[in-house]
């Protein structure tokens, strides 16, 4: 091979490094720039000649500099290539997104790869970074990562009231169970429901009855603590787990619930119309083996409460 045509080879090699579609830079041990293709001068605006031999992290403030330290350190000491995902960090050269119509991205996210140079002998003397411009990637995961979240939430919420729906509530109550066979921590449960409540939408109107629905649940949101878990059971049954609780504060905050709802003033039309609630407690104790038992205990106390003339609290207790 003649001398001619491995210089010939090396234009073309340089024509490809300015011109691929991925960013390469490289710098020494010092962090000076040493190679900026075309890719990092179209994004960053910065042209190679003016930023040769300056300091990397001098001339781009966002990239922190201990941590690039670090991550020259093990690619300079193991001799191997380093690599940093956009889920690590979004990006290392704070480009703007050049698809600002077509992506929700404000910046593009990178992937980067640190790999070491060597001199003749071997030695590591400069680092070479190569950019990936992921934003394509990043964007779609993010967007598919928030339409589960929003699909979770809403297969577990009641669209009413905005509760846990029975089906998650009941996976809750189990792991409530299993938590307090682990603990032996006091645990209590609460089912309420709306007294005379057919009454309410016959009188009133089904929409009306939808209202009542809401604000009740509202109540219990308003009335427990951010660890209890409300549940709608039912059409107008509410379910609610009073975590770390004893029986004799799981009945001041069913009181207070009752009260609350005894005292809300709803409105059809302008008439002023009450509901009343009953309330059915269950605190588990030994006498209760699963937690199908230990629902099935508070909807007896709701049984009593409502036999025994409503808009109270009845306490069973298996
Ligand atoms: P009790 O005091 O014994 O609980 O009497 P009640 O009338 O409340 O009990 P019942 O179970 O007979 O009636 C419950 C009513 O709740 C019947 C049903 O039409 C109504 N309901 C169930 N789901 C909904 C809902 O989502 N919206 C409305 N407006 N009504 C509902
Ligand atoms: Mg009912
Ligand atoms: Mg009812």
């Amino acid at each position: 091979m003649s001398t001619s045509i491995e210089l010939k080879d090396i234009h073309w090699l340089i024509d490809m490094v300015q011109n691929i579609d991925i960013g390469l830079v490289v710098i020494d041990l010092n962090m000076n720039v040493k190679v900026w293709n075309g890719f990092m001068e179209n994004h960053s605006g910065l042209l190679a000649a003016h930023i040769m031999d300056r300091k990397l992290t001098e001339l781009f403030d966002d990239i922190p500099e201990v941590w690039l330290q670090q991550k020259m350190n093990s690619v300079y000491l193991l001799k191997n290539k380093a690599f940093t995902t956009w889920e690590q960090r979004p990006f290392l050269f704070k480009f703007k997104s050049y698809r600002p119509i077509t992506s929700s991205a404000e910046f593009m996210y990178q992937n980067v790869t640190f790999l070491p140079l060597t001199d003749i002998v071997g030695n590591v003397t400069q680092i070479c970074m190569i950019i990936y411009d992921v934003t394509d990637v990043a964007i779609n995961k993010k967007a598919f990562q928030q339409a589960n979240t929003q699909l979770k939430h809403l297969s577990h919420t009641d669209t009413l009231t905005q509760l846990n729906n029975q089906g998650y509530w009941r996976e809750c109550c189990f792991r409530e169970y299993k938590r307090h066979t682990r603990t032996q921590q006091p645990s209590a449960l609460i089912m309420l429901d709306i007294d005379f409540f057919k009454k309410v939408n016959d009188t009133y109107g089904h929409p009306f009855g939808d209202e009542v629905i809401r604000e009740v649940a509202n109540c219990l949101r308003k009335n427990m603590r951010e660890t209890d878990i409300a549940g709608r059971y039912g059409g107008e049954e509410f379910t609610l787990i009073l975590v770390d609780t004893d029986l004799k504060s799981a009945r001041l905050v069913a009181e207070r619930i009752r009260l609350a709802i005894e005292k809300f003033d709803f409105y059809y039309q302008g008439e002023l119309v009450k509901v009343t609630v009953s309330l059915g407690i269950s605190h588990i104790t030994g006498n209760i083996p699963d937690y199908e038992t230990w629902l099935k205990t508070a909807d007896l106390g709701l049984y009593i409460a409502k036999n025994s003339g409503r808009n109270q609290i009845g306490v069973s207790d298996h």
